[in-house]
């Protein structure tokens, strides 16, 4: 039986399984641990179980030498510095696929609602400024017809375009393996929609030159991470009309303050990272983090190990 830290509860009846054979203390708390505390609660324990809030770093793993497994309850491991769990020989443990469709589908709904203009829509009304059908109110962007510019097209990026030949949209997609050059994706895109992993080529990815080489009516959605953009860049993009309009499940920092300066910029509409966010795909993923750490406490191969 191996001490097990999980820093959060996750949802679910898989996470039993992981109790049933092993020792498992899960941070009680809706915040995450500080990093002092997850160092404190990580020093005792063989396995982790870990959200995209932990960072689990090189002084994280320098000072909890009994752990032999991680599994990461997130497709993207961008917390976890994995080069250096793999000198330790740790296997990390992630959670592909089973969140592909829900976090296309919210990316989806972001460009909708972006085009559409729901957010500024729904505020009329609870304002009281839907006083008649006016011919000229709330217009916005066709969605048919349009063209869809996506960056990464591995399981997210390629599940969104179906979702956009469904709606008649021209797809390009550009991704280290080819596709269009980002410089011409950018040029071309009504819609530009985010799905590669946040990398040290990625970060800033998009900033003052991307949005500079947009249209000024095209708009941006964020569904991978928030430092794939330059937050000050966007900020100025949108107050100067560089581009339309944002849409972020992403942010950085994050989460984003009520009075981050960003939420001041015109046409941009922000979730608060809900990419995963269905009660099904968020009981597989915890099936699989569990699945993970338990092979990992076995000395066996992950089902799905990132490193
Ligand atoms: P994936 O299957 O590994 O696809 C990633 C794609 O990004 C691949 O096509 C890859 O291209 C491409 N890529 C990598 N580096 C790139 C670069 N420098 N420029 C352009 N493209 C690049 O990953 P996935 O399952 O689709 O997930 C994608 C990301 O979505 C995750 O890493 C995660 O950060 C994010 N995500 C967010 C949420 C949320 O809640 N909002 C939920 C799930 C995932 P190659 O194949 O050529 O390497």
């Amino acid at each position: 039986m191996a001490r097990c830290f999980d820093t959060r509860r996750i949802p679910g009846p898989a996470l039993d399984r992981l109790a049933d054979a092993h020792d498992v203390e899960v941070w009680p708390h809706r915040l995450p641990p500080t990093s002092e505390e997850l160092r404190a609660h990580a020093a005792e324990a063989e396995g982790l179980l870990t959200l995209l809030t932990d960072a689990v770093d090189e002084p994280l793993l320098a000072a909890a030498p009994e752990v032999r497994a991680i599994s990461n309850y997130a497709v993207g491991t961008d917390n976890v510095d994995l080069e250096a769990a793999t000198r330790r020989g740790i296997p990390v443990g992630n959670t592909p696929d089973v969140l592909t469709d829900a976090t296309a589908d919210l990316a989806f709904a972001l460009l909708l609602a972006l085009a559409r203009r729901l957010a500024e829509g729904e505020q009329d009304v609870r304002g009281g400024e839907w006083i008649t059908w006016e011919p000229d109110r709330a217009l916005g962007a066709e969605v048919t017809g349009a063209t869809l510019g996506i960056v990464g097209f591995g399981r997210i990026g390629r599940a969104v375009a179906r979702r956009a030949e469904g709606f008649g949209m021209e797809v390009l997609h550009t991704a280290r393996s080819g596709g269009t050059p980002l410089e011409e994706l950018l040029e071309r895109a009504d819609f530009l929609t985010l799905h590669c992993p946040l990398t040290e080529d990625t970060r800033h990815l998009i900033g003052d030159g991307a949005f500079a080489r947009m249209k000024p009516t095209a708009r941006l959605v964020n569904t991978a991470r928030g430092p794939i953009v330059d937050p000050a860049a966007l900020e100025r993009a949108l107050h100067e009309g560089t581009i339309a309009g944002a849409a972020l499940d992403v942010t950085d920092p994050e989460p984003l303050a009520a009075d981050h300066p960003l939420l001041r910029a015109p046409n941009l509409l922000v979730v608060p990272h809900i990419g995963s966010a269905t009660v099904r795909t968020r009981h597989r993923m915890t099936e699989i983090a569990v699945a993970n750490l338990l092979a990992g406490l076995a000395g066996e191969p992950m089902p799905h190990q990132a490193n």
